[in-house]
This record gives structure tokens, C-alpha cells and sequence, in this order.
């Protein structure tokens, strides 16, 4: 079963993947900009943000699996996620690497 985390700012404060290897520093610097005027309004009616794809669709900017944090992250436990890689697979992930 496919499992989505709400897209809730405190959801969003709780993601790894600004301190994950496979989020670039091209694509941190390419975001920053976004983030920063968009901010994190009107989220759930949103499919698309540079950050918890796990609620979202996948990364416009990440395209390269250097390892993931997913499975260390507070929402993976809480939300009993099972996959990892979200950045890059739309729709729930793909299997965590143990
Ligand atoms: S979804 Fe996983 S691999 Fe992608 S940026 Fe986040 S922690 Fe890294
Ligand atoms: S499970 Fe992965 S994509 Fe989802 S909030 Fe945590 S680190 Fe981000």
C-alpha cells in the first residue's frame, strides 16, 4: 500500500533531504531561491516542492541516487514508510538499500 505523508510544515521541518548526498549542491543553491519565495504556503494543494517527496511528486533537480536518508528520517517511522528514494519516484519510492 502506497502511503503519503501529510503536507504539513512541521512534516516539512522533520525532512532529511537537505543533508542527503543525492540532493546536489547545484540543486540546493537552484532551490534556495524557490524555497525561499514560495515559501511553504498553500501546501496542500501543491503536487510539486523541492523537499519531503514523499508527499510530493519527485525532484525536477535530483536525478542521481548518491544514497538516501529516508529511513532515519521522523516521518518515515512515524508514517510507516517503507520505501526510500522519493526524490526520484513519483508515487511512493522505491525499496530502501539495507
Ligand atoms: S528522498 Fe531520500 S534520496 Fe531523495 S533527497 Fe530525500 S533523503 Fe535523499
Ligand atoms: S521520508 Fe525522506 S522524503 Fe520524506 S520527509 Fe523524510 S527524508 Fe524527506
Amino acid at each position: 500500500m502506497t502511503v503519503f505523508v501529510d503536507k504539513t510544515e512541521n512534516n516539512i521541518k522533520r525532512c532529511l533531504c537537505l543533508n542527503c548526498p543525492s540532493y546536489s549542491t547545484t540543486c540546493k543553491l537552484k532551490n534556495a531561491t524557490q524555497s525561499a519565495s514560495r515559501a511553504t504556503q498553500n501546501l496542500k494543494n501543491r503536487t510539486h516542492y523541492e523537499k519531503m517527496f514523499c508527499a510530493f511528486e519527485k525532484s525536477n533537480c535530483i536525478h542521481l541516487d548518491r544514497g538516501c536518508l529516508c529511513n532515519e528520517c521522523m516521518n518515515f517511522k512515524e508514517y510507516n514508510l517503507e520505501n526510500c528514494t522519493y526524490c526520484l519516484h513519483t508515487g511512493g519510492g522505491r525499496k530502501c538499500r539495507i
